[in-house]
């Protein structure tokens, strides 16, 4: 099959926001050079974190609020041959369709906004943390380094949305050296990647496997594994925690409703001591003018 390049033309439809796009990374052609990583600090302006060796290759142990993006290296044994591999998985939010985070959040600062992409306002965001207990994937978190407690704010990949809603590829799409990280029309990259898997398989990779197809309703970043997914530190079934749904779904309402029902019968209160006020003063006029006829 080998590289496809007809991906670099790709653009959504515009007046089509339902449409569905994603990243599909082929870890097979990935050569962890890292240049996605850069690119995404670069498009995004994020600084750059120096971390101490940690007796990996890998830039830094993890996504924080600065980095979006990171090539993961797994040192991993096959089983059956003994050889010694590397292997890389680009790491980033998954872009959910049914996100923990966006459960999670108490201010909608995360939302399912066009085209599949899971939005992050960061304006909105009070930095409560609750996004980064909810992901199954640890792809998001808030800036526990920002000196002002206001200015720690949650970060995480937003699919360049600011780009591809302007008819341009994500920066690590653009900038990968061997177009690993595709991206195009969700259902199409699927059928893509399900012919890559048997492709890979013919080849003797035989755990190949597609991961994102059918996780949490569906991951608009889709990956050609060669090894199952716990290898690469990848959840096998990913869920939500069913209390971030209570929380979202029962005590949430719940705290509203108790809180409307405290504001109304303040008013109700509020109301009745104005009137009580009001006909006491009634009252002492009346005494008042009463004593002056006398
Ligand atoms: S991967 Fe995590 S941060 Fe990204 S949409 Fe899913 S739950 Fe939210
Ligand atoms: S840290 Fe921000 S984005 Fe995350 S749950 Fe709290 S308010 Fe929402």
């Amino acid at each position: 099959m080998g590289r496809v390049g007809t991906w670099e033309a790709w653009q959504p439809d515009p007046r089509n926001p339902k449409q569905e796009v994603a990243m599909l990374v082929d870890v097979s052609e990935c050569i962890g050079c890292k240049a996605c990583e850069v690119a995404c600090k670069h498009w995004n302006q994020n600084e750059a974190r120096i971390e101490g060796f940690t007796g990996s290759y890998q830039s830094h142990s993890n996504l924080d609020a600065k980095t979006w993006t990171l090539i993961k290296f797994t040192e991993y044994e096959d089983p059956e041959s003994g050889d010694i591999r590397w292997l890389f998985q680009k790491h980033n939010c998954m872009h959910c369709t049914e996100a923990g985070c966006v459960t999670a959040c108490p201010t909608n600062a995360l939302q399912y906004g066009d085209y599949g992409v899971v939005t992050l306002d960061q304006d909105a965001c009070i930095g409560c943390a609750y996004c980064e207990q909810a992901c199954p994937f640890d792809a998001i978190h808030v800036d526990r380094t920002a000196w002002d407690q206001k200015a720690q704010k949650a970060g995480k990949c937003t699919l360049c949305y600011d780009r591809i809603s302007n008819g341009l590829q994500p920066a690590c799409v653009k900038t990968c050296p061997t177009d690993c990280i595709k991206y195009g029309d969700r259902q199409a990259l699927i059928e893509w990647g399900r012919k890559r898997v048997e492709e890979l398989k013919a080849r003797g990779f035989k755990n190949a496997n597609l991961y994102g197809e059918h996780e949490l309703g569906g991951l608009h970043e889709l990956y050609v594994l060669t090894e199952p997914p716990e290898v690469y530190g990848l959840p096998v079934n990913p869920r939500v925690d069913w209390k971030v749904k209570a929380w979202k779904y029962a005590v949430q309402p719940i705290g509203k409703a108790v809180m409307g029902a405290a504001l109304f019968g303040m008013a109700i209160n509020w109301l009745a001591a104005r009137r009580a006020f009001a006909s006491a003063g009634a009252r002492a006029g009346q005494g008042d003018s009463g004593h002056e006829g006398e």
